[in-house]
């Protein structure tokens, strides 16, 4: 009765579209979630009369069809249709640094290379062959893909331009081809979403995940990210599979070779070969005996380091966004032009944050005549003082807060405090209060 074919760990998006695919293709299929809910990161919450989205800023890969990775193929596939909202805009970003700049970028490669063009004169050539080696990347990709184990004289003789590429950060790529250093910043805008400054981040997946945006045009569930993993759970069902909430796995049991056989939630226990993890490794593997855990993937897990995490600021205000004079839908503010100086910046000012106005792409996302606005602060670990008591921490969440909100308004020179209805202040865990009932996430500046 315990016993399936496949265990999905986490109902986040991937358990969640894993375990579809696995119960479409008609596997028994028994997916278990923690939480009273299904979506991971990708859920929605209310407060007072508003519902935010509390981490999609925008979905990528929106695509044709014949792109790669192309997640509105991931949803014709397990037959799901869930309404996207799409933005015309890439983004809106600002420097403050010497030679800085004010720039919004369209979608489309057209309309891109325009605008960057009208921002830095001269760039268009140099910044179209940039985005122009995406297609050849996503060639080799595709080659990878169907080719687990390539031939190497195939790589070297039909997608050099892959391995020149693939072992280089952004910069040493956007050098090579010349691009004037202030397209480039413009250009390595997304950084952040990836975390790591452009003379390090890999040209391959920087470039990648640029084109999947100003070519797929960001998208938004018109009903936050909850639309769409109810829409998962719906199909998961439908084709026979189980969903467990409230059921986190405690173990991972292997067999004597070292392959997983099962999971324990507490006392039960369930069965299946394969189990797919939809959870960090770190996760499954204090979860497993260590001596069953492959001796690459322990030094691969103890070698990385956490990186960026953010703290997220959700705004319902009583104005809507014309009254409160915003136009934009996501706004990247930088202290430099340079992605290591923002970087460095973070760790004790505004190095780089976001301010995305849901409004825009969705207007009605909100009741009448109100608007909502959602901050990202990129943070480090050991970044916040440690062992807060509940009031400290409160305190400590509001001045962070405030003190964005207020370089904002000084920026767009708006007026966002007083408009403010509600507030939720979402910091990374290792921000936490003494006593788990503190601080609260409903505050008042
Ligand atoms: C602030 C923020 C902004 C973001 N912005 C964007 C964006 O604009 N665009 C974009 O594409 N992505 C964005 N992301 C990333 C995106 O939200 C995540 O990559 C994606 O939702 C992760 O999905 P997942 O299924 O891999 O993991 P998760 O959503 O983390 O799901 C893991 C699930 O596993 C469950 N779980 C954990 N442990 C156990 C256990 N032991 N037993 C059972 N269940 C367990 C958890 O409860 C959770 O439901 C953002 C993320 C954040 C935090």
């Amino acid at each position: 009765m315990n016993q399936y074919d496949v265990i999905v760990v986490g109902a986040g998006n991937g358990g969640l579209a894993a375990a579809a695919k696995t119960a479409k293709e008609g596997y028994k299929t028994l997916l278990l979630e923690k939480h009273n809910l299904p979506g991971g990161c990708a859920t929605s919450f209310r407060r007072g009369r508003f519902e935010f989205e509390p981490s999609l800023h925008e979905l990528c890969h929106y695509c044709t069809a014949e792109e790669l990775a192309s997640t509105e193929n991931i949803f014709e596939e397990l037959g799901i249709d869930v309404p996207l909202a799409k933005e015309s805009t890439v983004f809106r970003t600002i420097s403050r640094g010497e030679d800085g700049y004010d720039v919004t970028l369209r979608t489309g490669d057209e309309a891109f290379l325009d605008d960057l063009e009208a921002a830095v004169p001269g760039c268009r050539e140099s910044a179209a062959a940039f985005l122009k080696l995406n297609d050849e990347l996503d060639d080799a990709m595709r080659y990878t893909e169907k080719n687990p184990i390539p031939n190497p004289a195939v790589l070297m003789s039909k997608y050099s331009t892959f391995l020149r590429v693939a072992s280089h950060s952004t910069d040493e790529v956007m050098d090579a081809m010349g691009i004037p250093k202030k397209a480039q910043s413009i250009l390595g805008t997304y950084w952040g979403y990836l975390g790591v400054p452009t003379d390090e981040l890999n040209g391959l997946h920087y470039l990648s995940l640029l084109c999947a945006y100003l070519r797929g045009r960001p998208s938004m569930p018109y009903h936050r990210s909850h639309e769409l993993s109810l829409a998962l759970v719906k199909n998961i069902q439908e084709n026979g599979g189980e969903i467990r909430y409230n059921s986190e796995v405690t173990k991972f049991l292997y067999d004597e070779n070292g392959v997983t056989i099962g999971v324990c939630c507490g006392e039960q226990r369930f069965y299946a070969k394969p189990i797919i993890s939809n959870i960090i490794p770190h996760n499954v593997f204090n979860r497993s005996d260590n001596r069953k855990i492959n001796q690459r993937m322990r030094k691969l897990a103890n070698a990385r380091r956490f990186g960026m995490s953010v703290v997220t600021v959700y705004l319902g205000l009583d104005c809507t966004m014309e009254e409160l004079g915003v136009k934009d839908y996501s706004v990247f503010v930088q202290s430099d032009n340079n992605s290591r100086v923002q970087f460095n910046d973070c760790k004790d000012g505004f190095g780089m944050y976001i301010v995305n106005c849901l409004n825009r792409v969705i207007p009605d996302c909100t009741p009448e005549g109100t608007c909502t606005l959602f901050f990202t602060i990129p943070v480090f670990p050991g970044q916040f003082p440690e062992k807060m008591a509940p009031q400290e921490y409160k305190a400590y969440k509001n001045d962070l807060a405030r003190k964005y909100i207020e370089d904002y308004e000084k920026l767009m020179g708006i007026s966002i405090i007083p408009h403010i209805e509600e507030i939720s202040i979402a910091p990374p865990r290792d921000l936490r209060p003494l006593s788990r009932h503190a601080g609260g996430h409903h505050l008042r500046l």
